[in-house]
């Protein structure tokens, strides 16, 4: 039996500890956990862990300085749990360096889903040459882009907007994040050019633009790329 992938949990309440616990055990994860900031960052340090999942409400410090903290020295994936509804938080906590969020109460599928797509994006062995998911097919070298034996022409900015959904498939890429990466730091950071070029896109890309296969909008935080098919 290998080594087990272990996943911090910090988390202030205990019966979501509890439940997330036997959760990924029996998933054959290994959890481990604490209810502070403070201990989260030194657990952090000294386990290592694969993924942590982090608590935004918690009782010595907001999760998102715990990101902020980490993010000073790790790339660990973070999978913020919010049981805010606010669009803003899930936002800040992505802009300080979340790799995604999930929103109390969640299934089990729909967290086991969120872990595997961090742990993916930690493996080296990814293939950088293209991208491919259901029909779609990028290739990065080409500059080219497919649905089936469809070429599809997109317009430089277009393209620059897909491949960048495509290299973080599975993870949500807030709208500010596309804007800097794109338009530049010093970017207006007002959404509107980038759904004008999204409405594009999806006209080119997608069966049927109302209901995306590819390209899925997190309402009023920004856009995923699928990476499941
Ligand atoms: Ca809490």
């Amino acid at each position: 039996m290998g080594q087990k992938i272990q996943i911090l949990i910090i988390e202030d309440e205990q019966s979501i500890v509890n439940v997330l616990t036997s959760v990924l055990a029996n998933h054959g994860y290994r959890a481990i956990s604490c209810r502070t900031g403070k201990e989260g960052l030194m657990m952090a340090a000294s386990y290592c862990p694969s993924v942590i999942l982090l608590d935004l409400g918690l009782p010595d410090m907001d999760g998102n300085e715990v990101i902020r903290a980490l993010r000073e020295w790790s790339a660990i994936p973070v999978i913020v749990l919010s049981a805010r509804t606010q669009e803003r938080d899930k936002i800040d906590a992505l802009d300080c360096g979340a790799d995604d969020y999930i929103t109390k109460p969640f299934s089990t599928g729909e967290l086991l889903a969120r872990i595997r797509t961090a742990l993916r994006h930690i493996s080296p062995a990814r293939n950088t040459k293209s991208f491919t998911v259901g029909d779609l097919t990028i290739d990065f070298e080409n500059h080219q882009v497919k649905v089936g034996e469809r070429a599809v022409h997109l317009t430089q900015i277009e393209y620059k907007i897909v491949v960048l959904l495509a290299q973080n498939a599975g993870k949500v890429m807030t709208y500010d994040q596309l804007i800097k990466e794109i338009w530049g730091p010093y970017a207006d950071n007002n959404n509107r050019i980038l759904r004008v070029n999204m409405v594009n896109i999806r006209r080119k890309l997608e069966k049927n633009p109302a209901e995306p296969q590819y390209i899925f909008t997190e309402s009023g935080v920004g856009y995923r790329m699928n990476d499941i098919g």
